[in-house]
């Protein structure tokens, strides 16, 4: 068979993560290379392929139309057509076997198989975005390298075609976050409240998170710096803050919990809401015991005289709890039955991984021996660069592979332990609660509540926060089968960044 190379380049935005022209004609030659395909033809170019009529596509086709060629090796399937029409031919050309195989970084295709023709006709158009090979991996690199963000905007910024341009509306909330937090006395759950109220609102309409918000605060993307993939590169979008500042929040950030803690803080201030008003609760002593009541800001809620005792919000959030609360054993249980798996998946990973680091043995020794014949005259410069090219090259792959092999075994490893300890805290919440001091109540209910409203010295409305929900949600604790599909729907850590 003889094959030719189709890459294409469009123009549109959606392609933000796409490959370049050059990265997909080297990523195919490499394969043709590794398969022993004979390529006799490469046909390139960067013309959107929404509207047929694209030269050279039109080339290509009767390139192979006449019986030069009956192989395609293309980036991906979409590549080749995101229009009816052209999705149309190319599958004509297929049922009459005028193609006989696509080869695509995916996979092999074949006439024979229904996939194809489906996947040509919906377009596959997210599909780049889910993937996260190493070839895709370089292209993002490479755009990092220019300062360009290969990803979403964050708050604040919008995506303009490859720019990134300020939100207009969102950007001085994102730089008054800032400068509330730097002078240390709010925390971000205040803060939330406090930028709500003054307009910042996601798409929705709603409240950010102070989970957003500390997600704002630590990112390095404000003051001019793009962070990925645990490395930095300057970016070229317009700050919205400068450096001090940053600085100046990380510091606030990282002492905090020391300097917001008083003796006579009321443990419940700032978790309770009046169901009727929406205004949150304050405190006060009388005759030695702690009343909570609604503040009544705005002048007319029938709850405002009520007062309800310390004492007696501990009990009810506490018999909230209870909605947490699994069988110990059960978790272990999941926890073990998930290790096994794990470890059974791991040892597959690790005889990869031992194959890749043999593999890379052997290519630092072939690079010693390479330079051990170039000095001993029996070899010629150029032959000796080249070679010495190839093997680098192959170091390089072998050590991006190697580094992504070790990555996706440690997230894997600590996402197990996460939640293991996700459902230990939720089974013990109520007991441990009960049994904590003023303080340690206090980060309980940070790290477990999400919001709370009172009525009539009742809890009206609760939700839990995160993962901790999904659990509160999830009947059948006793039920082992449950417990283990409750696990898979647990958001996942890493991995995440380029598909939100
Ligand atoms: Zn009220």
């Amino acid at each position: 068979m003889k094959y030719i190379i189709y890459a294409r380049k469009s123009t549109e935005s959606e392609d933000r993560q796409i490959q370049s022209i050059d990265d997909q004609i080297n990523y195919l030659n490499r394969l043709a290379k590794d398969r022993d395909l004979d390529v006799v033809e490469v046909f390139s170019e960067s013309k959107s392929a929404k509207a047929p009529g694209r030269l050279v596509f039109e080339k290509m086709l009767k390139f192979i139309e006449s019986g030069k060629a009956d192989g395609l090796l293309v980036w991906k399937l979409d590549r080749i057509a995101r229009n009816p029409l052209d999705a149309g031919r190319v599958q004509w050309m297929l049922q009459s076997e005028t193609i006989k195989e696509i080869v695509t970084s995916d996979g092999t295709h074949r006439p024979e198989d229904n996939a194809i023709v489906f996947a040509l006709l919906t377009g596959m158009a997210n599909q780049y975005s889910r993937d996260l090979s190493t070839n895709v991996k370089r292209g993002i690199k490479s755009k990092l390298e220019k300062g360009i963000w290969p990803n979403y905007a964050p708050i604040g910024y919008k995506n303009r075609n490859e720019k990134i341009t300020i939100d207009k509306k969102k950007a001085h909330f994102v730089e008054r976050a800032f400068v509330l937090y730097a002078v240390g006395n709010i925390s971000l759950k205040d803060l939330a409240s406090q930028l709500y109220e003054e307009g910042f609102r996601s798409r929705g309409g709603n409240k950010y998170h102070k989970s957003k918000l500390n997600e704002i605060l630590r990112n390095t993307f404000y003051y001019g710096v793009m962070h990925m993939h645990g490395e930095y590169y300057l970016g070229k979008h317009e700050p919205l803050i400068n450096k001090e500042l940053f600085d100046r929040v990380q510091v606030v950030m990282s002492g905090k919990g020391k300097a917001k803690r008083q003796t006579h803080d009321f443990v419940y201030r700032g978790f309770l809401k009046c169901e009727e008003c929406g205004c949150a609760l304050t405190a006060t002593t009388k005759k030695g015991y702690v009343y909570y009541y609604c503040t009544n800001g705005k002048g007319n809620c029938d709850q405002h005289k009520k007062y309800l005792r310390e004492e007696k919000i501990e009990k009810l959030l506490a018999s909230t709890f209870d909605r947490l609360e699994f069988n110990e054993d059960f978790v272990h249980f999941m926890y073990l039955a998930d290790k096994e798996d794990l470890d059974k998946a791991q040892s597959y990973k690790q005889n990869a991984l031992d194959a890749l680091l043999d593999e890379l043995k052997l290519v630092t020794t072939k690079q010693k021996n390479l330079l051990e014949v170039l000095c001993s005259g029996t070899v010629k410069k150029d032959a000796y660069t080249e070679k010495e090219r190839e093997y680098s090259k192959q170091e390089i792959d072998l050590k991006a592979q190697i580094a992504k092999m070790q990555k996706i075994m440690d997230v894997e490893a600590s996402t197990l332990e996460q939640q293991k300890n996700i459902f230990l805290t939720a089974s013990r919440a109520k007991k441990e609660f009960l049994a904590s001091d003023q303080i340690k109540k206090k980060e309980k209910l940070e790290i477990l509540l999400w919001n709370a409203t009172i009525k009539n010295e009742k809890i009206a409305q609760l939700s839990f926060d995160h993962a901790y929900n999904m659990i509160a949600k999830t009947e059948n604790k006793n039920d082992f089968s449950v417990l283990r599909r409750g696990r898979d729907s647990n958001p996942r850590a890493g991995l995440t960044q380029l598909t939100h």
